[in-house]
């Protein structure tokens, strides 16, 4: 759900530059891997790249003495080609007729008994069996129970990878279950060079709009989600000018089914406004935004701190719903009419 930014239908990468000594670290106690593995950490700093790389780890079979994959037997090129039979992927996304990949809000339960089927069947190639969550999050409450007996009792052999980006919204019983791992942040510099050499200009006025996260930065370095943002920031550097109706109606001049991704995005970007706007309030600088600055030291100066506050706790609110039936023109009608109110209540 609030993953709209992000590819759900992994392009899978290989390990990021950031990531090798975590990943190297975590294949030296290879031997004691665990039977589920929960990568946590925020979004856009390639959980799921990580997840892959152990995957291609685990099913290889030739490993290294370092416990990573050799990159040149079957497996290896199975799992490269994206079509290795003891790797399955669940992810909240359905197949139309054509076999066209459509996503969806949630990883329903019909996804996780498939996995059972998956996790009892003897491995192809006689190394593992592998299944990859991502984002676990999305499991409804179904899918999780089907899962627990799983995680409980897994079969000889199988290794389950969960992906979230919000473990505060997964079960307990599930999380109790798995071992952690923090996905390792990137730093700045190494964030910049992945960037530039994905032939992303602008590297460092993306990566602060994506807060620091460089897969976050790259699906934003697309033109069309500039543009939006650009029109959305416009329109919130004149609160007094801003038309929240009309917002509205430029969501519905979407397809409907693109609606609410334009929604989520619009809130990703009112979240980092919103932040940035308190932070030039109390005297520091734009962290997501440094190249507004002068419209938000303006604005800042003139809004109502706790009304900003307290819409900074609407929006994150907001984010947590996205996943559920609602609509967009109306969320996003709303929630630009309160922004509004944090100026007027200051003024009036
Ligand atoms: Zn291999």
């Amino acid at each position: 759900m609030t993953d709209a930014l992000e590819p759900r239908l992994t392009s899978w990468r290989p390990l990021l530059p950031w990531q090798s000594a975590a990943a190297a670290a975590a294949l030296a106690t290879r031997a004691r891997w665990p039977h589920a593995l929960l990568i946590t950490g925020r979004r856009g700093i390639g959980k799921r790249s990580l997840a892959r790389y152990f995957a291609q780890a685990l099913l290889c079979e030739e490993p290294r003495a370092d416990g990573s994959a050799c990159g040149h037997c079957p497996s290896c090129g199975y799992v490269a080609a994206g079509a290795h039979p003891d790797l399955r992927l669940i992810e909240p996304v359905e197949y139309d007729e054509d076999g066209g990949p459509k996503p969806v809000d949630a990883i329903v339960v019909e996804r996780i008994r498939e996995l059972i089927e998956f996790a009892q069947l003897t491995a192809h190639r006689q190394r593992a069996k592998v299944a990859l969550i991502a984002p676990a999050e999305a499991m409804n409450g179904a899918a999780a129970n089907a899962l627990l007996k799983t995680l409980e009792e897994p079969p000889p052999g199988t290794y389950l990878l969960l992906v979230t980006d919000q473990s505060a919204r997964l079960p307990a019983t599930i999380v109790s279950r798995c071992r952690l791992l923090p996905a390792p942040e990137p730093d700045v510099d190494s964030a910049i060079a992945w960037l530039a050499g994905e032939g992303v200009e602008r590297a460092q006025l993306l990566l602060a709009q994506a807060g620091g996260a460089p897969l976050l930065a790259l699906a934003l370095a697309d033109a069309a989600m500039q543009r939006e943002r650009d029109a959305l920031l416009d329109a919130l550097s004149r609160p007094e000018r801003l038309s929240p109706v009309a917002f509205g109606a430029r969501l519905d001049a979407y397809p409907r089914d693109e609606r609410k991704t334009r929604l989520a995005d619009a809130v990703y970007w009112l979240l980092a406004w919103t932040a940035d706007l308190a932070a030039v309030a109390s005297g520091g600088a734009p962290r997501f935004n440094p190249d507004r600055h002068e419209a938000l030291a303006r604005l800042g100066a003139r809004v109502a701190r706790v009304a900003l506050f307290r819409y900074y706790r609407a929006l994150l609110q907001q984010r947590a719903l996205l996943g559920h039936p609602l609509v967009p023109r109306l969320v996003a009608e709303a929630l630009l009419f309160e922004y509004r109110a944090a100026f007027a209540q200051k003024d009036g």
